[in-house]
């Protein structure tokens, strides 16, 4: 099923189970014609010089979903596989995320076609200037901002801010977040996905009464995200019992020491190979610390399963599968609708994507509002502001999913709708 139709799945779903109030409040047709198609989609073809002198031409989007709460928001992606059609996923996943937040702000995404490993830093610089150039007239402080996402990061954003700056004619800082703190960024964006997830799945767990010593996470991507959150969540105490990257994992029953593995994979550059040093480092034999697949990884015995890779991961093939008895989508999309439906009967409670991960533009937002004012605020002020907004998303999701008897997911599709439905009929399109 292609992400498009995952997309449309899941807003019928919800759709479906508003049913009595929506009834009254208009038909499901029209809402979804105006919610479903994005409002602008921009595709460009971006010339860059390679170090070797000779010109090569890299495929950009931009997808602007929705505008209906607030200016266009989200991140750019660079990805050898990006692709308009996961970019307009991603776009309408932004435009419902800050909608659960309750963020003024409607959805968009960036991407473009890249392996950026492949490419010097030089190289980067003058594509993502260039990519700047080509959709300047688009974005801006108040229209669309862009912020990192997948393989892009503050020094990127730099290069936008000054580029954009450039061509606007005066210091713009308000036109792109996620930049470094030194040069208008938020404290605590870096980490804040990851921060914002932990807030969330830590209420959950103490809901539960679970016992974090005992409480047992296998962590799928152990990049930006992946890598912030197992750190976080032993310093909250919980085991971390796995860990994966693209390039395979490593299951190690007795715990896993995060600090070490994420030295360890800078210097390795690859989880699989830090196996081994794990092992040395806990003093203990080498056989209960084993190499598996991504795949394998994803199966493991544990409590909590952290998805902080790519989309599409938890499939009707491997949800049957899954041992977790929770998992934290921090990644955007990694769960299929048809797999939801699975884990849904087979009991596994998914916290989504579009409340998991939205610590990120959550922070996004804060470093806007900084910006706007000429402010800075204390990293102890931007996190106790994000848990609050954080708790009350998730306590208004857990609401709403036991008035519909629904998921965590399509509890917090409804929020989201509702407000956009309200927001369109208030500019009186429905
Ligand atoms: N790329 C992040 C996301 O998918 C952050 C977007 C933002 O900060 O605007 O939520």
């Amino acid at each position: 099923m292609s992400l498009s139709e995952n997309t449309l799945k899941q807003i019928k779903k919800a759709a479906f189970l508003m049913k009595p109030d929506r009834h009254a409040r208009g038909g499901d047709a029209e809402f979804e014609m105006l919610f479903i198609t994005p409002q602008r989609i921009i595709e460009v073809n971006i010339p860059v010089k390679m170090d070797d002198g000779k010109l090569k031409i890299f495929k950009g989007f931009r997808v602007q979903h929705n505008n209906t709460m607030g200016p266009y928001k989200g991140g750019i992606r660079y990805h050898q596989d990006v692709d308009m059609e996961e970019v307009k996923a991603l776009a309408f996943w932004m435009t419902i995320k800050c909608s659960v937040m309750g963020l003024d702000l409607g959805g968009a995404k960036g991407g473009i076609v890249v392996n950026p490993k492949e490419l010097s830093k030089g190289e980067v610089e003058k594509l993502t200037r260039a990519y700047v150039r080509l959709i300047a007239n688009d974005i801006g402080p108040t229209f669309d901002i862009p912020a990192p996402d997948v393989n892009t990061n503050p020094e990127i954003m730099s290069l936008i801010y000054d580029e954009y700056s450039k061509i606007a004619g005066k210091d713009s800082p308000g036109v792109v977040t996620g930049k470094p703190v030194d040069n208008h960024g938020s404290k605590g964006r870096d980490i804040a996905t990851a921060q914002g997830g932990v807030f969330v799945l830590h209420e959950l767990v103490q809901e539960q009464k679970m016992v974090t010593a005992e409480t047992r996470v296998v962590i799928q991507g152990f990049g930006n995200a992946g890598g912030v959150v197992a750190k976080l969540l032993a310093a909250e105490g919980y085991k971390i019992v796995g860990a994966s990257d693209s390039q395979g994992g490593i299951i190690c029953n007795y715990g896993i020491d995060s600090e070490s593995l994420l030295q360890c994979k800078v210097e390795k550059k690859t989880v699989k190979e830090c196996g081994l040093h794990v092992t040395e480092l806990h003093g203990l034999s080498g056989a209960s610390c084993k190499k598996v697949s991504n795949e394998e990884l994803l199966e493991q015995e544990c409590d909590i399963l952290v998805l902080a890779a790519l989309e599409n991961q938890i499939t009707v093939k491997n949800a049957p599968k899954i041992k977790a008895k929770f998992i934290l989508e921090l990644a955007n999309g990694p769960t299929s609708p048809d797999a939801d439906d699975i884990l849904k009967e087979r009991g596994v409670v998914v916290i989504p994507d579009i409340l998991a991960n939205a610590g990120g533009v959550t922070v996004s937002y804060f470093e806007m509002l900084q910006n706007a004012a000429g402010v800075s605020w204390s990293l102890e002020e931007v996190f106790e502001k994000l848990k609050e907004k954080m708790i009350t998303a998730f306590k208004e999701v857990q609401q709403m999913a036991e008035k519909y008897k629904c998921t965590l997911r399509e509890a917090a599709y409804i929020r989201a709708i509702s407000r956009i439905e309200a927001g369109l009929k208030a500019k009186s399109l429905l």
